[in-house]
């Protein structure tokens, strides 16, 4: 074995109805005494159920999904006209990126406390849209100090939404088996995400407002994370990074729906990824696993449900081809990405190679 692998320094605070608690205990050991809360408007209710004991001089709720620079900007501006210390970011990857956005030319410190299962809050990648275009990059600045895990955020995410974000976190695990810096360590994770994702989605579709399967996922969506901010983006990424910023797809549901396409293309040429997730799964081959569980949970199944048109296939395949990365295990070409794409608007099964 011969690896270079880079950890994270994050404080990670796990527990559900503690949120609160860690917050200002997280607060008083940064030292901070004008807090920035970032939520939507529909994440502030939840917020303010647990920052009541923080020194809070601003909350900011002009969140955009994507980043556009110009919410970036203004929430820029909001916290230097107030003269903020921290950012407390409370919501889904949204609002985790606009915190991001602010940390990105400020250096405030972050606390994350995610109520979804994007992941964001475990990463030093950073996006900004500009028109149609996405753009991300790396930085430390970026990474999120402490993150708050409280599952009991969670419980308000509805079915649908939190069986996709699941499939995001599933994606990141089988995504990280083959990005650009896959390695050793990365691989554990994902293997430890797939199989707590496994166990946990089907707890919350059975029983949603129970913690258990909200728990397990929640704790799957930082390993999940953690081996993709590390390994980098591979293929699949790549393919819906571009969907994402060029048609406005929604982020969780098109990474949902992508990824057994991609693990059936990429799949057989990529046999120790291939054992580890099935293994993962439980299951003889890693599609079977995946696929078994989509079905079991319903989620997202075509691009077609989400506003991609088959005219528009031709260009994001051009578009993806030069984002390709060159360690993805098998060659990609145009044409790969024609069919993979048609596959995934129509929804056809992957497992009958397309
Ligand atoms: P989101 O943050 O846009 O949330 C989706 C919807 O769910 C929103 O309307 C939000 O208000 C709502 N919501 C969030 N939590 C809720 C809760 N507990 N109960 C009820 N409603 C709730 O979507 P997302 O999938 O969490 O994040 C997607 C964004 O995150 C994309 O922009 C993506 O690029 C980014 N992302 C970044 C990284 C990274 O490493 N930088 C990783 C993953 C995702």
């Amino acid at each position: 074995m011969r690896f270079v692998h880079e950890t994270f320094p994050q404080r990670v605070c796990f527990g559900s109805g503690e949120a609160a608690a860690y917050l200002e205990s997280e607060i008083a050991a940064l030292g901070a005494s004008r807090v920035m809360v970032i939520a939507s408007k529909r994440e502030m209710d939840t917020a303010n159920g647990i920052i009541t004991g923080l020194p809070v001089v601003l909350r900011h709720d002009d969140v955009v999904m994507h980043v556009p620079v110009e919410v970036a900007s203004r929430a820029r501006e909001a916290a230097r006209n107030a003269g903020v210390d921290a950012i407390v970011s409370i919501g889904g990857g949204s609002t985790t990126g606009l915190a991001k956005a602010v940390a990105l030319t400020t250096g405030l410190p972050v606390i994350a406390v995610p109520t979804t299962y994007a992941g964001s809050e475990a990463t030093s990648v950073w996006g900004l849209t500009e028109g149609a275009k996405k753009t991300t990059g790396t930085d430390p600045r970026v990474l999120p100090k402490v993150i708050v895990y409280d599952a009991t955020l969670t419980l308000s995410l509805p079915v649908p939404m939190s069986v996709a974000s699941g499939f995001n976190a599933l994606a990141h695990c089988v995504d990280a088996m083959w990005g650009p810096n896959a390695d050793p360590i990365n691989a554990a994770f994902a293997a430890e995400g797939i199989r707590a994702l496994a166990s946990g989605l089907p707890k919350i579709v059975a029983d949603p407002s129970g913690l258990a399967g909200r728990e397990h996922v929640l704790y799957a969506a930082f390993l999940s994370a953690v081996a993709f901010a590390s390994a980098g983006s591979g293929l699949h990424h790549k393919i819906c990074h571009v969907l994402g910023g060029a048609y406005n797809l929604p982020h969780a549901q098109t990474h949902a729906t992508v990824l057994p396409y991609v693990l059936a293309f990429n799949g057989p040429a990529a046999p120790e990824a291939e054992r580890r997730i099935a293994r993962a799964f439980g299951t003889n081959r890693a599609i079977d696993g995946l696929q078994d569980l989509r079905r079991e949970l319903s989620a997202p199944h075509a691009l077609r449900d989400y506003g991609f048109t088959e005219d528009a296939i031709p260009a994001a395949a051009e578009a993806i081809l030069p984002a390709v990365p060159p360690s993805n295990p098998r060659p990609v070409t145009a044409e790969d990405l024609r069919r993979l794409l048609r596959a995934a608007w129509e929804g056809d099964d992957p497992k009958s190679g397309f």
